[in-house]
């Protein structure tokens, strides 16, 4: 079914698109090389590359290897490796305990049922105690003068909120304000000390039940006071949206009535729930070290080549968990292993197909993407190189070559002038770019071209796209709700080898294209990510 699908609709883009049928563009790639790699990377064997783990590791030396047989060179201080240390958090589910009170009424809410502890939590021996408000979707968005948070008492409560933002809102400004660390600032500035997140039913990516079977699943945070962004933060619950309903019991409000709002991106109420919230968390801690891998590609202008572009992809993926239909082995072949082939693929190919190249080219294998984009992170506060001498990030995470490649959707593709390049490359090879067609879903903060963006370098996530309520886009939405983080993202899928082979041919062109360009690239006057390369 799945595979018909596909075939049907790859026979009508060749001739739906005659510029392409055409002109066949002359391709360095065929597809075949690429998946090579991922069977490699993807393989059992691997163990689904968990940061920090012997998987991960094998994964690294084989990435290591395939640079090194095509010449490129070692770039961060140590060499192929960037050491990075972590502390891993695991929430004690039998030690720990929450508990909705109403009406002096006690309720014991099920970890797995109606919530999850976060790893986040700070309650150490304690038990904490408070009110809990609802804010709606807990955003402060100045540039919009959107506020949340503004004429009530949070002072010493629990916010409740609903992921999301109202539609006015353009998507990337949502998204930067909808990250932990930004959310998490403002609700501690305005005195709380606890959040319950509500995922937004509308824009899940995972049903509730594969979330709830992988709580354990440890979480990790850098290691160092530079990046802790849970000061404050006594207590932090995700909520089932299917239980959601207990929380707002005696408020005035359902959730149904809200969640019906947050589907349509409209503006949220503001009020005190008839509750308050017991809870105790109990997490255990562990040191945890890991690597990103760097290397690069030198160029050949004298000037030029002290500028370089990324070109990044994360490597681990969440290795062994909860078993779902007998698979215990989460393989991670689409997430990432196809991005991480992507880089050694592309390195392949300038070796054997060479460029002239004025800048320098950087490969950034990072770890820990899955655990809030560390390794990127930790790249983006230590770089291997200056980070003013980074010109551009080209992120390629999970490009999903699953249906033909006829749009590309490009986050971030009105931000910065890299947009247009890539939009123009596309459209060289009879590509359309497309902006992100479900900004709910926050991609342009949840891959590792974030960690690039807030320290102001220009850059884009690319993936093969297509536009809402279409056979393509049900096709990606099946993959979401079945394949992605769970074990079925395996060798063992559905792939499109022909618009991964186009993709790779963009990727190459949008890198060749960034690495001679006179000018670096450039926010857009417009953009509020321009912010950060004043800084
Ligand atoms: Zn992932």
């Amino acid at each position: 079914m799945f595979r018909k699908i596909q075939m049907a609709a790859f026979s009508v883009s060749l001739f739906s698109l005659p510029a392409f049928a055409q002109d066949s563009p002359k391709l360095h790639f065929d597809g075949k090389t690429w998946w090579e790699h991922v069977k490699v990377l993807a393989d059992d064997n691997m163990e689904g590359r968990e940061t920090g783990s012997a998987g991960l590791r094998r994964a690294q030396a084989y990435v290591v290897e395939q640079l090194k047989k095509n010449g490129v060179e070692p770039a961060s201080a140590d060499g192929y490796y960037q050491p990075v240390k972590f502390t891993e958090r695991q929430v004690i589910e039998k030690d720990s305990s929450a508990v909705l009170i109403r009406d002096g009424k006690s309720e014991l809410l099920a970890p797995g049922d109606d919530i999850l502890f976060s790893a986040r939590s700070n309650t150490g021996e304690s038990e904490i105690s408070a009110p809990l408000v609802f804010a709606g979707y807990g955003l402060q968005i100045p540039e919009k003068q959107f506020d949340d948070l503004s004429g009530q008492n949070l002072s010493g409560k629990i916010v409740v909120f609903i992921n999301g933002s109202t539609s006015d809102i353009p998507a990337a400004l949502a998204s930067h304000y909808s990250t932990f660390s930004e959310r998490w600032k403002s609700l501690r500035a305005a005195g709380a000390i606890g959040i319950i997140t509500i995922p937004n039913p509308a824009s899940m990516d995972i049903p509730w039940s594969r979330i709830a079977i992988n709580r354990l699943h440890p979480s990790m945070e850098l290691a160092g006071a530079e990046f802790n962004e849970s000061e404050g933060l006594k207590l932090s619950l995700t909520f089932n949206p299917g239980q959601a309903e207990k929380l707002f019991a005696g408020s005035g409000h359902t959730f149904a009535e809200l969640a019906a709002l947050a589907k349509d991106r409209k503006p949220l109420p503001h009020f005190p729930l008839a509750a308050s919230v017991k809870a105790h968390v109990s997490v255990q801690s562990k040191e945890i070290e890991s690597a990103n891998v760097v290397a690069k590609l030198s160029g050949s202008d004298p000037v030029l080549k002290n500028e370089c572009v990324v070109l990044s992809a994360h490597l681990d993926h969440i290795g062994i968990g909860a078993p779902v239909n007998g698979d215990n082995l989460y393989n991670g072949a689409m997430d990432d292993a196809s991005g991480s082939a992507l880089l050694v693929d592309v390195a392949a190919s300038l070796k054997s197909h060479p460029e002239k190249l004025k800048r320098t080219l950087l490969f950034v294998f990072v770890t820990a993407e899955e655990k809030g984009l560390l390794g990127s992170r930790y790249f983006a506060a230590h770089p291997a190189v200056p980070i003013k001498s980074i010109a551009a990030d080209v992120n390629v995470d999970m490009f999903l070559p699953i249906v033909p490649l006829k749009y590309l959707e490009v986050k971030g593709l009105e931000e910065s002038d890299l947009g247009d390049r890539a939009a123009a490359v596309a459209a060289s090879l009879g590509v359309k770019a497309i902006p992100d067609q479900e900004p709910l879903r926050n991609r342009f903060i949840r891959s590792d071209q974030y960690s690039f963006i807030v320290k102001g370098v220009p850059s884009v996530k690319m993936d093969v796209g297509a536009f809402p309520d279409t056979a393509e886009q049900k096709i990606f939405k099946d993959w979401l709700t079945n394949r992605y983080h769970a074990p079925s993202d395996d060798l063992n899928q559905p792939k499109d080898l022909s618009a991964a082979a186009l993709y790779e041919e963009i990727i190459r062109r949008l890198l060749i294209d960034a690495a001679n360009a006179t000018a670096r690239p450039q926010w857009k006057p417009d953009s509020f990510f321009r912010r950060y390369a004043a800084n």
